[in-house]
């Protein structure tokens, strides 16, 4: 029997300078693919246009590239394949699954909220087409306010049927995607969202394995029921333990985490901080 090739791959997203948790994520999943002698490939998720910018995608190659890191093929940009993501829009309207939300998040929060409003607070957005009167979601529609296209979510799980996942670390997951509600697939600035745009890229890409940090753990539910929908194939999961810092705390931009550039400066050289993440040792 032949295996399938290990193909691992590393997907930041270019808002910000590479810190420590991304080298972490970074060297994972290379690790990943070199442990099963297979390929790491580099993926710029950039639909974000008003978070993402060209200095930090240029950035993000540079301090991978000095932290040692090597990707043979070209890195996959999703800004430059918005015809993928809409053919799977529109596969997804075609089964029906898809409705227009005009709503923004504020409107939807205070809809969710109101006293007798379904279905109350915290809880997922479900039918958000019934939170306003028919006409007045119309009469907004018809005067070309941007709209985000949702999953049907309910109508979709039906669907599709009882689905599960493999993480690697966790074992066999039962898929439950439901706790999203109808989860946004093509945002109002972009026609394509995270889940909708990582589940087509990483079957276009042809990864077999997903490595990527544990918050997005729970995302892999909405990505199993996608790839289901869409008829692509499964890849398998690890999702790695969040990299704290010696207070506890979790890397994050928005606490000022080092930046690999700031170590850099600092005189720190790529083996130093490759084994500041647990990545050190011979050979690498
Ligand atoms: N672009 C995502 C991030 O930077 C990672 C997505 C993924 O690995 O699936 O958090």
């Amino acid at each position: 029997m032949t295996r399938t090739e290990v193909v691992a791959r590393f997907a930041p997203s270019p808002t910000g300078r590479l810190h420590l948790g991304h080298a972490y994520s970074a060297l994972f999943a290379r690790e990943a693919a070199r442990a099963a002698g297979g390929r790491f490939l580099l993926r710029i998720e950039d639909i974000d246009a008003g978070r993402c910018r060209p200095e930090f995608d240029a950035a993000i190659l540079e301090d991978l590239a000095w932290l040692g890191l090597e990707w043979p093929e070209p890195v996959r940009r999703q800004s430059a394949h918005m015809a993928d993501y809409a053919a799977a829009l529109d596969r997804l309207d075609g089964m029906g699954l898809l409705y227009p939300c005009v709503l923004s998040r504020k409107e939807l929060a205070a809809a969710l909220s109101a006293p007798h409003g379904p279905p109350g607070p915290g809880a997922a957005p479900a039918d958000t087409d019934r939170l306003l009167p028919r006409a007045e979601r119309a009469r907004r529609i018809a005067a070309g306010e941007p709209v985000a296209l949702r999953l049907r979510m309910a109508r979709a799980a039906a669907l599709a049927g009882p689905l599960a996942w493999r993480d690697l670390d966790a074992g066999e997951q039962r898929a439950a995607p439901e706790a999203f509600g109808d989860t946004v697939l093509a945002r109002k600035d972009f026609p394509a969202s995270y889940h909708l745009a990582v589940v087509v890229d990483d079957a276009l890409q042809g990864v077999t394995l997903v490595t990527r940090g544990a918050d997005l753990f729970e995302a892999t539910h909405v990505h199993r029921l996608l790839q289901a929908l869409l008829g692509l194939p499964v890849p398998e999961y690890r999702h790695h333990r969040l990299l704290a810092d010696a207070a506890g705390r979790r890397h994050a931009k928005r606490d000022g985490a080092p930046t690999l550039r700031a170590l850099r400066e600092a005189g720190r050289t790529p083996e130093e901080v490759r084994a500041m993440v647990g990545f050190g040792g011979a050979g690498r």
